[in-house]
C-alpha cells in the first residue's frame, strides 16, 4: 500500500512538473494585428506558419522565391482571416535581397513585430566530398542571409519590443551524418543568435530570440531529401503541429522551443555520452547509397 502511495505521488509530480514544463501561457488574441514576415513561406513548415498567423489575424508578409505558389498562399491567408497578407519573391542567397525584404515590411506595414527566419536551401543527403562551392552557398542561404534580416530588422523590432523566432534543427545541436554542410550551417546559427541574444540584454533591448530545434517533420521536400533513408516513417511529425509550436514559442519569448518534445531530452545527453549517441544516430541515418 506504502509502495503504491509512493508510486502514486511520484506519478503525480511528473505529470504536474510536465504539465507545468508544458505550459506557455500562449494568448492567441495577441497575435491579432500583429506584423510578420515569415521566410521560406512557400512550402513546408513555413507555409503552415503562414496560415497559422493568418487563422490568429496578424498581418503578413511572405517570402520565398516561387512568385506563383506565393500567390496562392497569400489567397489562402487572406481566407483564413489574415487582416493583411502579402508576398515578395526573393531569393535569399542574394544579401540585396534581404534588405529588401525589410524594407518592405517597413513599407507595407511601417513596422515588424515578429521576424521568423526559417528558409533553407534544399539539400540532400550525401557525404561530404568536399564541394567548397556548394558549402558556400548553403552558409549563404540558411545563415548569412538569417543574419542579415536580423541585422537589417532590429530597429524596428527594438521599436515593437518584438521576437525573432529562428528555426534550426537537431542537426543544429548534434553532429547529424550526411548533412554536413547543413549541420555547420544550423550550429553557426544557434552561436550568432545566442551571441546576438547576450548583446540585446547588454544594450538593453526588448527583443527576444527562440530558437527553435526540429526533428524529423512531415514536408515533401525533407521526405524527397531523405528518401534514401532506410526508415521513412521517421518523418511523421505533422508540419502544421510544427509551425504551431514556433509560433507560440517565439510570440511567448521562449529561449528554446523543441519540436516534436522528445527532441530535447536526446540533446540534453549530447555532453554526457557522445559516443552512445553518435552509434544511435548512425545506426538510424543508414543509407542505402551512402557513397
Ligand atoms: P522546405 O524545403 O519544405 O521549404 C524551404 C522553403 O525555403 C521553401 O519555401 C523554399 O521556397 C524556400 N527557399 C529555398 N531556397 C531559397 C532561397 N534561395 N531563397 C529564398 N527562399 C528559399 O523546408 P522545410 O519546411 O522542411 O523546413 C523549414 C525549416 O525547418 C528549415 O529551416 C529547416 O532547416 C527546418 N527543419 C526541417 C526539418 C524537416 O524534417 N522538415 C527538420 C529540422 C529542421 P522556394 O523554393 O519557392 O524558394
Amino acid at each position: 500500500m506504502a509502495i503504491f502511495t509512493k508510486a502514486t505521488f511520484i506519478l503525480m509530480l511528473i505529470l504536474v512538473l510536465s504539465a507545468y514544463w508544458m505550459y506557455d501561457g500562449f494568448d492567441e488574441d495577441s497575435v491579432k494585428g500583429k506584423q510578420v514576415v515569415i521566410t521560406g513561406a512557400s512550402g513546408g513548415i513555413g507555409e503552415q506558419i503562414a496560415y497559422h498567423f493568418a487563422r490568429l489575424g496578424a498581418k503578413v508578409l511572405l517570402t520565398a522565391r516561387r512568385e506563383a505558389v506565393l500567390k496562392k498562399v497569400v489567397e489562402k491567408c487572406k481566407e483564413l482571416g489574415a487582416e493583411e497578407a502579402f508576398y515578395i519573391p526573393l531569393d535569399m542567397g542574394n544579401l540585396d535581397h534581404t534588405k529588401r525584404l525589410i524594407q518592405e515590411a517597413k513599407t507595407k506595414f511601417g513596422g515588424l513585430d515578429y521576424l521568423i527566419l526559417n528558409h533553407i536551401t534544399t539539400s540532400h543527403l550525401e557525404l561530404w566530398k568536399g564541394d567548397m562551392e556548394r558549402l558556400e552557398q548553403i552558409m549563404n542561404v540558411n545563415f548569412r542571409a538569417y543574419v542579415s534580416l536580423a541585422t537589417e530588422a532590429l530597429p524596428m523590432l527594438e521599436a515593437s519590443k518584438g521576437s525573432i523566432g529562428v528555426v534550426s534543427s537537431f542537426a543544429g545541436k548534434v553532429g547529424v551524418p550526411y548533412t554536413a554542410p547543413y549541420c555547420a550551417s544550423k550550429f553557426a546559427l544557434d552561436g550568432f543568435f545566442g551571441a546576438l541574444r547576450q548583446e540585446l540584454i547588454f544594450k538593453n533591448k526588448d527583443v527576444s530570440i527562440t530558437l527553435c530545434i526540429l526533428g524529423s517533420i512531415d514536408t515533401p521536400n525533407a521526405r524527397s531529401a531523405a528518401k534514401a533513408i532506410q526508415d521513412p516513417d521517421m518523418y511523421s511529425t505533422s508540419s502544421a503541429d510544427t509551425a504551431l509550436a514556433i509560433i507560440r514559442g517565439t510570440v511567448t519569448r521562449q529561449r528554446e522551443v523543441y519540436y516534436p518534445h522528445m527532441i530535447k531530452p536526446i540533446t540534453l545527453v549530447r555532453d554526457w555520452i557522445p559516443d552512445i549517441l553518435d552509434s544511435v544516430i548512425r545506426s538510424n541515418f543508414k543509407v542505402d547509397t551512402p557513397e
